[in-house]
């Protein structure tokens, strides 16, 4: 071992023996080599799997709303399983971190696929008010993580959000579409027209967010797929 690292492994140890890293899923000692979700929580996870699948319970979603070309959805949520708890760190305890690395995993499983058809990935974009308070976008950071493992740009100056929307949990799923229709726009088109875009969200539930700002680029030559961390039901 060089001296190098054998000084970063026994500092890190150190480091452990005082601030001990956890799973941010079961609060367990995260043991060496082990990032953010310790390995039994990895294995127990629910993965959807359904990335190759034409017509999945993801793209029928969108079915007579907007033409999607592909949808997927990396894990399912249930109330209390570990994803929901995945997507509360990531968007309430400030684990920005957390999604660029979920984001990173997704987007090695969509290697060597359909998926990579996909020019650029688009983050579904935050309220700057909002994004004042948390400081990250949280899609922003799962579309970072995708796009490293897959080779793709991310780009954020072309969608954006005109007003803020207010939330969307309680709300019929007509409700949660007229609580966001028209909240999106898109400029600077040169950089994703004749293009396969891919539009980036934490949860989809009944894509009424991501058909929003699929909308956004109506009238534009652009191939259009969705993706999201995680969706509720199966
Ligand atoms: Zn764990």
């Amino acid at each position: 071992m060089k001296l190098g690292s054998w000084i970063k492994d026994t500092l890190s140890d150190f480091t452990q023996l005082f601030y001990p890293r956890l799973c941010v899923c079961c609060d367990n000692v995260l043991a060496r080599g082990e990032h953010l979700i310790c390995l039994d929580c990895r294995t127990r996870l629910a993965y959807t799997h359904r990335h190759e699948e034409k017509g999945n319970s993801f793209e029928q979603r969108f079915y007579g709303r907007v033409k999607v070309e592909m949808a997927t959805t990396f894990l399912y949520f249930e109330k209390g399983n570990l994803t929901q708890k995945l997507l509360h760190g990531i968007k309430y305890r400030g684990f920005s971190q957390l999604g660029e690395a979920l984001g990173y995993q997704f987007g090695t499983e969509l290697k060597g696929g359909r998926w990579e058809d996909i020019d650029l990935l688009i983050p579904v974009p935050l309220h700057p008010d909002k994004l004042k308070v948390r400081g990250y976008n949280q899609a922003e950071s799962i579309a970072r993580g995708i796009g490293q493992s897959l080779g793709k740009p991310v780009v954020t100056d072309v969608l954006y959000r005109k007003t803020a929307n207010t939330t969307q949990t309680k709300k019929t799923a007509e409700e949660r579409r007229e609580n966001v229709k028209d909240i999106f726009s898109a400029h600077n088109l040169d950089k994703v027209e004749n293009r396969h875009i891919a539009i980036v969200d934490d949860v989809l539930t009944t894509g009424a967010t991501l058909e929003a700002c699929a909308k956004a680029f109506s009238g534009v030559n652009v191939k259009i797929s969705m993706m999201a961390l995680a969706s509720a039901e199966k």
